[in-house]
């Protein structure tokens, strides 16, 4: 095991992760300091709660002089690798790790670790409630709600915790091994940190590095990219499709999901399709993918059935808002990447009038066209960027500039007939105008829910 006490660690990145990295080393015993590049007015009362615990804050930049008086440096997944202190003190050879390493090296207890570009954090809470239902002991975290190193002193050995892990989080994993790893996917989001898709494919890849002949990984038939992984991977391998039936696995055949627990098991019956209480096809994949991890785990099928069946989308995903004067309105404030919009828009045949824009990831919308050509009568170009989009997507459909979400939303909402549907998948981050996509999707259901109280009063 690792020993803390007395030992100098700083925790660099002032994030939920960093803050709960923080506050553990300090019970372990540990001489804390944390250092974050916003400034201390920026980080408001954290300072404050953190000095209280004994817990030293440099604030407004990193020192190199903090970097170097340290035995062990724990980065925060927000923060880049390439951040120039790091690149320093590494080269002292003083060790680095990141918050899901230091984590999963002290976790007892068996780990279902799920990532991908999009659906992770649905299909997470999706496993998280199949196995509770299984009355397994579980706990959910990671990239969603609590952070992994917040479970480690509750766990036990006979545990599940179901992980929900970012790119950003592996990059640093270097011995992180999950009993069972799901890739829901590979496409491309996050280009801006990673530098290329290659870069960004591999740090998903490393779920399974550490993976052994004991261990199952789960992956995407359907993504080219996700199923390259298999070549490398030494793990039991399970594959999910939506399009055909899998050696072992779970697909869908003749309108329900069905697992198959080896090529010569006979496919298991788990639910219909039309059971599943989410929209678009991306979400079968979510389910396919979590029956899949689920029957891994040993939950026997009528339980999964059943968890699936009284499953509701998470917040910001594909959330119905309200349906007002025969237009509805959703919220997917969470799509903040290309193929996350694309997979919003399938959802719907057609009558979309879109909300897209916020801060640019250096994406390519005009991958978008064919989709906004077929079935989006009106885009409401948002954010700071409105313009590369509009440049990439002209021609095809009605480009509005709307500037704010709130002008956004009276324009399409003006524009929409009975029927229609104005969907917010802005298919970018929202740090321009917004503080996090929840508060994004938030305004966004504030403004609908304001026409919806306004009309109700006319009337
Ligand atoms: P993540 O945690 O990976 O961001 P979420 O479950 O929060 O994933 O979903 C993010 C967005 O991605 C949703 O708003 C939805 O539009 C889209 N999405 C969800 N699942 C998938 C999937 N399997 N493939 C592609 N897009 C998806």
């Amino acid at each position: 095991g690792m020993e803390f006490k007395g030992k100098k660690v700083l925790v660099v990145g002032l994030g939920k992760s960093g803050r709960a990295a923080a506050l553990f080393l300090r019970r372990q015993g540990a001489q804390v300091t944390v250092s974050d590049i916003r400034s201390a007015e920026q980080l408001g009362k954290d300072i404050p709660a953190l000095i209280e615990e004994g817990i030293s804050v440099e604030a407004g930049g990193h020192g190199l002089l903090t970097f170097r008086r340290q035995d062990l440096i724990v980065v925060s997944p927000g923060v880049p690798l390439d951040t120039p202190e790091l690149v320093q003190v590494k080269k002292f050879g003083l060790p680095i790790i990141g918050e899901l390493e230091l984590a999963s090296q002290l976790l007892k207890g068996k780990i279902l670790a799920i990532t991908g570009s999009n659906g992770k954090t649905t299909t997470t809470t999706l496993c998280g409630e199949i196995l509770q239902a299984a009355k397994l002991p579980v706990n959910v975290g990671g990239n969603i709600g609590v952070p992994v190193i917040a479970l480690v002193e509750e766990s036990r050995s006979d545990d599940w915790s179901v992980l929900e892990v970012s790119s950003f989080q592996l990059e640093t994993a270097d011995t992180f091994h999950p009993n069972i790893a799901v890739i829901l996917n590979i496409t491309p989001d996050h280009l801006d940190r990673h530098g290329s898709f290659e870069n960004y494919a591999a740090a998903k890849e490393r779920i399974f590095a550490n993976q052994t002949a004991e261990d199952s990984l789960v992956l995407n038939a359907d993504d080219d990219a996700a199923s390259r992984a298999a070549v490398r991977a030494k793990s039991r391998i399970f594959w999910f499709s939506r399009k055909r039936a899998v050696r072992q696995g779970a697909f869908v055949y003749e309108g329900a999901v069905v697992y198959r627990a080896s090529e010569q098991a006979a496919p298991e019956f788990i639910l219909k399709l039309d059971e599943i209480p989410l929209k678009g096809e991306h979400n079968v994949e979510n389910v396919l993918a979590a029956v899949c991890a689920a029957r891994l785990a040993g939950v026997p099928a009528e339980t999964i059935r059943a968890a699936v069946a009284a499953f509701k989308a998470v917040e910001h995903r594909l959330e119905f808002v309200a349906e007002i004067v025969g237009i509805s309105y959703y919220n997917d404030s969470k799509a903040t990447n290309v193929d996350a919009a694309m997979k919003a828009i399938a959802s719907f045949p057609g009558g979309i009038h879109l909300i897209l824009g916020g801060k640019d990831k250096n994406s390519d919308y005009s991958l978008l066209r064919p989709l906004l050509e077929q079935r989006v009568k009106a885009v409401y170009a948002i954010g700071s960027a409105a313009e590369k989009i509009t440049s990439q997507i002209h021609g095809v459909v009605q480009v509005v500039s709307a500037e704010t979400m709130e002008q956004a939303v009276a324009l399409a909402a003006d524009a929409a007939d009975a029927g229609d549907t104005v969907l917010l998948a802005p298919a970018c981050s929202s740090f321009d105008q917004f503080e996090n996509y929840e508060h994004r999707g938030r305004v966004f259901k504030e403004l609908v829910m304001a026409r919806r109280e306004a009309g109700v009063w006319q009337s």
